[in-house]
């Protein structure tokens, strides 16, 4: 038996430890449920040596017992003061390392002395070193330190997949950098890196604070600045909302009992909306845009040449992060793999191959597909009314609940129809339309009534969707069963060709030719799905017929024919359907 070697993401914010057990993956829990160790180090009333949840709790009320943030320091000569007593960063870091270990040994029964550790790309030799330090001083000899964009780009098994060059965009609690790195047979090379050492999820918050503490001055004419505790409850409070925002369009910032105002208890609770939140926090976004386009012209590349964009880091589950890089770009950035854990599980598969194991990979449930609705709005210049509206995009992780908000678009509008497709196409009406129903009964408002729009897909592929009228509550949903799954055998294919189709088209630089073609192609393919079905139904002479008629537009859809060809087979495939038809 192999020599277990732990792979440890030793981060500013919170650590994790992880390992390859059977071949697989594991992020070790350092609690029931929870795989993510705040880094933080205190001490406790009792003298006794807190680390991490424990540490981070009494924080707020014993900063000068605690420590946190340690990462920012290693590599400093300088002594870190802790209930009266003086530490080297590498001795702080040493308590977190000595707590992963534990966690690893209580998980594998045995002893652990080998790690491989995490370091952002740009630390200095003298802050490998102290990082160094630390696992020795933990009990850990470290067998390897590796670049963190190095251990998500293993996570993502990008290596595998021949000569690459990925931008690994890495947005934490307190930290934001970006890495370009080039993959080219099992090597890994960081061949650029930016960042900011103070920007993270933790500027998205304190928007919100501010948001909070200007409602409050308004609403109930008090200023909560001074008074520490309700400061940092109100912190809490603008994560939650914050985090909540990511998949909702409206969140509460709540908070009961803040604090009392002339003996009077005065509680906390406003909406936001997830526009007004994006507002707020678009100025950091673009400051990070701004960072990948430094690491690009570090790295000597255009963004026409990187071919995948890997997120890690808990902020980046924000849709504008999200959204902002796609549109910049034009890539949809990869998240299928856990952001908070990415970098522990690279470390991890790095320490498997040290080991003399077998290269794992990560296996995640993701869907295969894209889910959404459609709603008017602008389209190649026009409004139109049938634009796709994404939900829960392609690639997502397992279960998952995604909402958005809808508006009616007429005075005195009574019911909306909510039409639900499978596809990529901007278009909606060349997706694929799996489900629809009519929410009724809408109250009599002014257009701008807001819905909200609930997709949410479990791990058996059972698609649900709900739509709710934000004011009154009123609710219709529908429960669409396999949605994932409904496209078996041919009809997947012919559902696959036909997205490949447009991707294809999409490529093409004569855009108007390739809608063109792209229409054609879809009409192809629907009329090869009807005449399929019809077939079923038919007496064996016409079914001859048919299957003639489905061959001929097969093949010119997988042959190089030309568009004029393709045409003349679905002019004869459709008069035979009217014919049958009728
Ligand atoms: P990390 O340092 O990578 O652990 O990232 C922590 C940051 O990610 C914190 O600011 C969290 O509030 C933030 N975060 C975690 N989950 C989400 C989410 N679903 N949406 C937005 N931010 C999140």
């Amino acid at each position: 038996m192999t020599e277990i070697i732990v792979g440890i993401d030793l981060g500013t914010t919170n650590s994790e430890v992880a390992i390859v057990r059977d071949g697989r993956v594991e992020v070790l829990e350092v609690a029931p449920g929870v795989r993510i160790l705040p880094s933080v180090v205190g001490v406790g009333d009792d003298g006794a040596l807190l680390i991490g949840q424990a540490a981070r709790n009494q924080y707020v009320l014993h900063p000068e017992r605690s420590v946190r943030s340690i990462k920012r320091r290693m590599g400093e000569f300088t002594a870190v003061h802790m209930a009266g007593k003086d530490y080297s960063p590498q001795e702080i870091s040493a308590m977190i390392l000595r707590r992963l270990r534990e966690i690893a040994e209580a998980h594998t029964g045995e002893t652990v002395t080998k790690a491989v550790i995490t370091v952002p790309a740009y630390f200095s030799d003298a802050q490998r070193q102290a990082t160094r330090e630390a696992g020795e001083i933990a009990g850990l000899e470290v067998m390897r330190i590796i670049n963190e964009p190095t251990a998500a780009a293993l996570a993502y098994e990008s290596c595998h997949s021949g000569a690459r060059k990925v931008l690994v965009y890495d947005l934490g609690g307190g930290t934001f950098d970006v890495s370009v790195v080039n993959l080219e047979s099992a090597v890994v090379e960081v061949l650029a890196s930016h960042g900011n050492n103070h920007l993270g999820g933790d500027d998205f918050d304190l928007q919100l604070v501010t948001f909070a503490v200007e409602h409050l001055q308004r609403e109930n004419g008090i200023d909560v600045r001074d008074n520490a505790v309700a400061m940092a409850r109100l912190q809490r409070a603008a994560e939650a909302a914050k985090i909540a925002l990511s998949d909702q369009p409206y969140a509460i910032l709540s908070e009961e009992y803040l604090l009392e105002k002339d003996g009077v208890p005065v509680h906390l609770s406003v909406e936001v909306s997830r526009d007004e939140y994006e507002e707020m926090i678009a100025p950091f976004v673009a400051e990070t845009i701004e960072a990948v386009h430094v690491a690009l012209s570090g790295a000597g590349l255009t963004v026409s040449e990187i071919n995948e964009i890997l997120l890690v880091g808990g902020a980046t589950r924000t849709p504008l992060v999200q959204r902002r890089l796609e549109q910049d770009l034009g890539l949809q950035p990869r998240a299928e793999v856990d952001p908070d854990l990415c970098v522990a599980m690279g470390a991890a598969i790095q320490a498997a191959v040290i080991a003399g194991g077998q290269a794992p990979t990560v296996l995640v449930d993701v869907t295969p597909y894209t889910f959404g609705t459609s709603a008017i709005g602008p389209l190649n210049g026009e409004i139109y009314p049938y634009c796709f509206v994404p939900l829960i995009r392609k690639n997502t992780p397992i279960p998952v609940s995604r909402s958005e908000g809808f508006f009616t678009v007429y005075d005195g509008q009574t019911k909306v129809d909510v039409n639900v497709y499978q596809g990529e196409d901007p278009d909606a009406l060349n997706n694929i339309e799996i489900g629809r129903f009519t929410i009724e009964g809408l109250r009599d408002a002014p257009a701008g009534n807001p819905l909200i729009t609930t997709f949410a897909l479990d791990v058996n592929g059972i698609l649900q969707v709900t739509s709710r009228e934000k004011e009154s509550g009123l609710v219709h949903s529908i429960t669409i069963d396999n949605a994932i799954g409904r496209f078996a055998g041919d009809k997947l294919t012919a559902a696959r060709d036909r997205i490949d189709g447009m991707f294809g088209d999409r490529e093409e630089a004569g855009a108007a030719e390739a809608v063109g073609g792209r229409r054609l192609r879809v009409e192809a393919t629907a009329l090869i799905e009807k005449a399929e079905r019809l077939m079923t139904s038919t007496g064996a002479e016409d079914s001859e017929d048919l299957v003639n008629g489905i061959e001929a537009v097969k093949d010119c859809l997988a042959g190089s024919r030309s568009e004029a060809e393709l045409k003349t087979a679905i002019d004869a495939l459709a008069d035979l359907l009217y014919y049958l038809d009728a």
